[in-house]
C-alpha cells in the first residue's frame, strides 16, 4: 500500500480520526454479541446483523484473514443529542465517508472488508431471511456486530471520543490486505 498517498487522501476528508491499526489489537466479546441480542431492535432483521452474521468466533476467523485497516472516526455537532431522529441524521454522511475511504484503498489494488454502524439501512425493507441481500458489495455490517469493542481500540490509539455536548461520533473500520 501506498500509505503517503493514502494519508493525503484522507487529509482531504473531514475524519475526526484515521488511524492504521492492525488487526491482532482487536478485542472481541460475545458481551457484544449479548448486546446486540438482547438491546437491538435490528438483531435478526437484516443481513448485516447477527445472527446473520455469524457466530463471533465466525467473524474473527474473517475479520483475522486481514491483518491490516483502517479505524476512522468522523464528529459532528447536533442541535439537540437527545433528538434520537436528528442524532440518526448524521450517520448517512458517515458511512458516505467510510464508502469513499474503503475505495480509496480499493483503487489501490487492495481487497477491502468493511464494518461501520448500526444496520444496513439501503433497502426500504431488508430480504432478511427470505431471499439474498440485494447489494452484498454496498453493506456494510456494523463493528459491534462482529463482537468487536472499538472502544478498546479507540482508547488504544488515544482517540477521544467521550465528546461531550451534543456532539455525535461515529467509527468504522476498513480491513485491506
Ligand atoms: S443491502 Fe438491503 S438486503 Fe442487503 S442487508 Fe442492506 S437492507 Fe438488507
Amino acid at each position: 500500500m501506498d500509505r503517503e498517498l493514502l494519508e493525503r487522501q484522507l487529509a482531504e476528508l473531514p475524519l475526526y480520526a484515521c488511524e492504521f491499526i492492525r488487526t491482532d489489537e482487536l478485542l472481541f466479546s460475545e458481551r457484544v454479541r449479548y448486546i446486540c441480542r438482547t438491546e437491538c431492535a435490528m438483531y435478526g432483521r437484516s443481513w448485516a446483523c447477527p445472527p446473520a452474521v455469524g457466530t463471533v468466533e465466525a467473524c474473527r476467523e474473517r475479520v483475522m484473514g486481514f491483518e491490516e485497516g483502517l479505524l476512522i472516526a468522523t464528529i459532528t455537532e447536533v442541535s439537540d443529542i437527545a433528538n434520537i431522529e436528528e442524532t440518526l441524521a448524521t450517520r448517512a454522511p458517515h458511512e458516505e465517508i467510510t464508502r469513499q475511504v474503503a475505495e480509496l484503498i480499493r483503487a489501490q489494488g487492495l481487497e477491502t472488508m468493511t464494518l461501520s454502524t448500526e444496520a444496513c439501512a439501503h433497502c426500504a425493507k431488508c430480504t432478511y431471511p427470505d431471499a439474498p441481500c440485494r447489494h452484498p458489495d454496498r453493506m456494510f455490517p456494523c463493528v459491534e456486530s462482529h463482537g468487536i469493542l472499538v472502544t478498546d481500540l479507540a482508547e488504544k490509539h488515544g482517540i477521544d471520543f467521550m465528546a461531550e455536548g451534543n456532539l455525535v461520533t461515529w467509527f468504522s473500520l476498513i480491513l485491506y490486505r
